[in-house]
């Protein structure tokens, strides 16, 4: 198996006016480097020309290769296809967008050759995002880092790193569907180093990730590796409980004493509704675990290649069996 010094692995969704530059400028910043590369595009069921375009591009240059997916599968999952095609020593997920340099490249690179398996990028401003943006995100950062577990997410470091083959091949051994990757890249551990950089705007197209879908990657983010938010309401059931007993405790000798006049409608009218919409959050979110399970014990596939371009025939084995069948990859990786 021929495996290249350095792979960079690109998830692309409707990306098409972004390809060319992102080609140029990757290429350029690989160059400096090294001759030794591959730049490993996954196509995530675009809609738009952005296969034909990753094609074209394919045949002008051997380094390019592309995976093409059977549909959008969201960028935690595509991202991943690349990783396990990917067959560098060295292997870079980058967007893109160019929201993460490739100019930076060269740093990261440095500073894998002096030891570190992993090396972050890490963002010191993001520029043409907005200040809810920015804001959300650092609160979700913080909630990240206050959740109590071992595995401590990083803040402002995105998906832009280079990951050392033997980090690479920890996290491709993750196999759950409610994938987050920041937290399984922190969470593999080994010698991690930190870049930093100026994160740029979007250099063409829109974002696909509005509110509601980073709310939603947050919950990812939390219930994958914390159970904190299940613990939390046994305290508020312990709590709830002590303040109702002083409550019913005072109400029966104030009925003692003072005789029982019917009276009282508002102060139940709020507890229950107070109490049902408590059960109910604690319901939810014991919905949000549970559902997580039942994705995960079908133990579906992660994704379905379409077809391959490029060079990748080498690995082509390996990650289509891990993609048809996880017993398979678990078999490989005991041999
Ligand atoms: N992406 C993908 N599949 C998706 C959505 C996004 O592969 O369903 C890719 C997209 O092409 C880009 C990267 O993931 O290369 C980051 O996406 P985006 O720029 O929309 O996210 P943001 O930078 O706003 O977090
Ligand atoms: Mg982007």
């Amino acid at each position: 198996m021929t495996s290249p010094y350095l792979s960079l692995v690109a998830p692309a969704y409707n990306e098409q006016d972004n390809i060319a530059l992102f080609h140029e400028r990757a290429t350029k910043a690989l160059k400096g480097v090294t001759d030794d590369y591959e730049i490993v595009f996954v196509n995530d069921g675009s809609t738009d020309g952005t296969l034909e375009t990753l094609i074209k591009l394919q045949g002008t240059d051997p380094k390019v290769a592309v995976v093409d997916l059977s549909r959008n599968y969201g960028k935690e999952i595509a991202l991943t296809a690349g990783l396990d095609f990917a067959r560098g020593q060295g292997v870079i997920p980058i967007d893109v967008d160019l929201q993460d340099p490739p100019e930076l490249i060269p740093r990261l690179v440095e500073m894998w050759e002096k030891g570190f398996q992993v090396v972050n990028a890490r963002r010191r401003s993001r520029q043409g995002e907005t200040f809810l943006k920015k804001w959300t995100a650092s609160l979700f950062y913080r909630f990240m880092q206050n959740l109590g577990g071992r595995v401590t997410v990083p803040p402002s470091v995105g998906d832009f790193r280079l990951i050392d083959r033997k980090a690479l091949e920890a996290i491709k051994s993750f196999r759950e569907h409610h994938r987050f990757m920041k937290g399984i890249f922190a969470s593999v551990g080994f010698n991690q180093a930190f870049v930093e950089y100026d994160r740029e705007p979007r250099q063409a197209g829109k974002t696909s990730f509005n509110y509601w879908r980073l709310w939603n990657f947050s919950l990812e983010g939390i219930t994958s590796f914390s159970t904190l938010p299940l613990r939390v309401f046994t305290y508020v059931g312990l709590l709830i409980s002590l303040i109702s007993f002083t409550y019913g405790f005072y109400i029966l000798l104030k009925a003692l004493f003072l005789g029982d006049p019917v009276a009282g409608f508002p102060t139940l009218f709020v507890s229950i509704t107070f109490i049902g919409s408590v059960q109910l959050i604690g319901l939810g979110i014991i919905g949000e675990y549970l559902g997580r399970i039942f994705n995960e014990t079908k133990r579906r596939p992660l994704y379905f290649v379409n077809s391959l371009y490029g060079g990748l025939g080498d690995n082509a084995d390996t990650a289509q069996n891990i993609s048809l069948a996880l017993d398979d990859h678990q078999e490989l990786q005991r041999a």
